[in-house]
């Protein structure tokens, strides 16, 4: 049990406890040392940079979508300087985007030929600079679809039809008759979403298939993110045993005859449950069942409990009692049966939404106004995705590190003055 007074914590907030964390680093960094593979950490899924001392010290640089990404990744776990990588990829970059990059990238990640050939040149200029300094040029790769993915909803499936995302096998031959691939040293692939190494493992086929004969020519391929490494039932060793395989049967012709490098770049993976939302029951109302009026949003802190859609994992803290107990499930009129807690509440955020629904949820003993709620594993697709949507405020942030919890930053209601 956690020996710390939850009532003494600010509400809401999101608690990283920095031990589990360093759990989840420690398997990635077992994958990069047996495998050869580096790992980047997409800030995408988790930007939680107040407590990145480890990531740095573990991981081999940043996974990013543009330019603000970029920067974070470079400013708080490192570039070129510092033997890191910062890889960048967007569906389409402007031109001022690339200027901005120039400094930052390690590798950019082009979605067509067309911007490739747009970008070409001026990242071309720069190498030049960079090589007469002695530094490691910006390398340039295509992000591939190989039209293969096992993601649902369709909303996260890279490979959906009509997707945007990637090149596609018969425009990719295309771009290559008529622009060549001089230039581009690596390849991209993102098609996964909380994935064991089997679904990468069917994927590699699907690779092989469509742009298996360009392989050769490259010095890295990049296997986008989606990995749930550091979940408990995932085959860390089959993981290690593709990568390597992988490696050992792909050579570049370039000079150097090392074999080709290796990047996964996991989001959630390195955020998975090491952390939690901590809220309040501010009031509980009656509608045809018990609801509770919470003081964190569905919506604007936990999106993906209704986009995905997903039920979270959460706890009850009496604050009458102290005590702390686990949601006894889901209740449901046509699941008379179904074993539940006695007494059932459906929570809700304090938004004007009226889907600001959190979920239906189910205790052995009541519900309090002034009980806390701990929302389990929300620190990965929460505060990167926060809104301050009909003006509530957005959660603090803070860290349970040896026993302790310091409070890393709360937020005011200039945050959301200043985005309107
Ligand atoms: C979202 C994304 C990631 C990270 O995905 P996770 O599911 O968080 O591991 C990595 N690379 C790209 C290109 C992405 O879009």
């Amino acid at each position: 049990m956690r020996a710390i007074d939850y009532f003494s914590l600010p509400s809401p907030c999101y608690i990283l406890e920095s031990h589990k964390l360093d759990s989840n680093l420690a398997i990635l960094n077992r994958v990069q040392q047996e495998s050869g593979a580096k790992i980047l950490l997409a800030l995408k899924g988790y930007a939680f940079w107040r407590r990145f001392q480890n990531v740095r010290q573990i991981l081999s640089g940043s996974a990013a979508s543009g330019i603000y990404e970029a920067r974070l990744g470079f400013e708080e776990i490192g570039g070129r300087e510092s033997a890191k990588d910062v890889c960048v990829f967007s569906p389409a970059f402007k031109p001022e985007e690339i200027t901005a990059l120039l400094p930052i990238a390690t590798h950019i990640i082009f979605n067509s030929f067309a911007q490739f050939q747009a970008h070409k040149l001026t990242i071309e200029e720069k190498n030049k600079q960079l090589k007469a300094l002695g530094l490691s040029p910006i390398s340039m790769g295509l992000r591939v679809n190989p039209l293969y993915s096992e993601v649902t909803p369709a909303i996260y499936n890279p490979c959906a039809p009509k997707s945007r995302l990637g090149i596609t096998p018969d425009q990719f031959q295309k771009g290559v008759e008529s622009h060549g691939l001089s230039g581009i040293s690596g390849l991209h692939f993102h098609t996964h979403c909380e994935q064991d190494s089997y679904a990468l493992e069917r994927t590699l086929t699907h690779i092989q298939k469509h742009f298996g004969a360009y392989i050769p020519q490259m010095q890295w391929i990049n296997f986008g993110g989606g990995h749930h490494i550091t979940r408990a039932d995932y085959d860390v060793d089959h993981l290690i045993s593709l990568l390597k395989e992988f490696r050992a049967t792909h050579c570049p012709n370039t000079s150097t005859a090392d074999a080709i490098e290796l990047f996964l770049e996991p989001g959630e993976a390195v955020g998975w449950q090491c952390g939690f939302l901590l809220a309040e029951v501010i009031d509980i109302v009656e509608n045809d069942g018990q609801i509770a009026i919470l003081d964190t949003s569905a919506s604007a802190h936990m999106p993906d409990c209704l986009e995905m859609p997903y039920r979270p994992s959460l706890a009850k803290i009496s604050k009458a009692s102290g005590e702390i107990e686990p949601d006894k499930g889901e209740w449901h009129e046509r699941d008379k049966n179904k074993k539940v807690g006695s007494y059932r509440y459906r929570f809700g955020g304090p938004t004007c939404l009226s889907g600001d629904i959190i979920g239906d949820f189910s205790f052995d003993s009541p519900l309090c106004v002034g009980d806390r709620i701990i929302f389990e594993d929300m620190l990965h697709y929460t505060i990167v995705k926060n809104t301050t949507f009909n003006g509530v405020p957005l959660p603090s942030l803070g860290v349970i590190e040896n026993g302790t919890f310091t409070l890393l930053k709360s937020f005011s209601y200039t945050d959301y003055k200043e985005r309107n």
